[in-house]
């Protein structure tokens, strides 16, 4: 299976609608957290809610095209306290442009942003659980500048923390090379303690590898 999570703020056309419906995409995730140019460019400053939905149309209209039902477009709504009054009419919109929708906690370093609504689900949890970092396995976020971050958690956006660059060198080699590993030893070699190369992994402070480290030293 394969996931593309995008914010889908983009030049886009009916030809890209149409080859990307024919690579086999699995998942199209689309991040909008508003439902409406003003709520929408609270958190996507200079964002167009109206390129996205645009966007959204000409795949879907694709799929029709290619009588395709990949990929699954999936509305992804990222919940803070200033937008998750939005969600259930968020949901409303993405039945009626035939998206499924998914709703996860939104993370910030401002406190202030940040619900407290439990029964929305915590992006972090997802990451936590089981005995390795799922991102490292299964995800890769590649950048405006084509920079390659393992996730979009904490800093790992900063691209002084980049695994890699698609620019330079192939994806499978970044993704097989290098950081990557160092990062997967991380939780492999945890008794022998932290990364022992000359590069510092952001992986290292992140709190998914601080819980790991503690779940590890408490069972021992
Ligand atoms: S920064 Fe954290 S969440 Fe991201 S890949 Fe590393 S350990 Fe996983």
């Amino acid at each position: 299976m394969t996931l593309l999570s995008t914010n889908f703020n983009v030049p886009f056309d009916k030809h890209k609608a149409e080859e990307l419906v024919k690579s086999g995409l699995s998942i199209l995730g689309v991040s909008i957290d508003g439902i409406d140019s003003e709520t929408y460019r609270s958190y996507r400053v200079n964002g167009s809610f109206e390129k996205v939905l645009f966007n959204i149309s000409l795949v879907q209209a694709a799929k029709k095209k290619l009588s395709s039902a990949s990929p699954r477009v999936v509305w992804s709504f990222l919940a803070f306290k200033h937008n998750q009054h939005l969600i259930g009419k968020a949901k409303q919109m993405a039945k009626q442009l035939d998206m499924e929708f998914q709703v996860t906690r939104g993370i910030s370093h401002n406190k202030q942003w940040l619900t407290d609504d439990i029964h929305i689900h915590p992006v972090d949890d997802v990451a936590i659980r089981g005995p390795v970092c799922r991102q490292l396995y299964t995800m890769a976020v590649v950048n405006a500048d084509l920079g390659v971050s393992p996730c979009c958690f904490h800093d790992a956006y900063d691209s002084n923390h980049d695994f890699g660059d698609v620019n330079k060198n192939e994806f499978k080699s970044v993704w097989n090379a290098g950081k990557y590993r160092n990062a997967r030893k991380l939780f492999k070699n945890h008794k022998n303690g932290r990364n022992k190369s000359n590069h510092k992994i952001v992986c290292e402070n992140c709190v998914v590898y601080l819980k790991h480290m503690e779940n590890i030293n408490g069972a021992e």
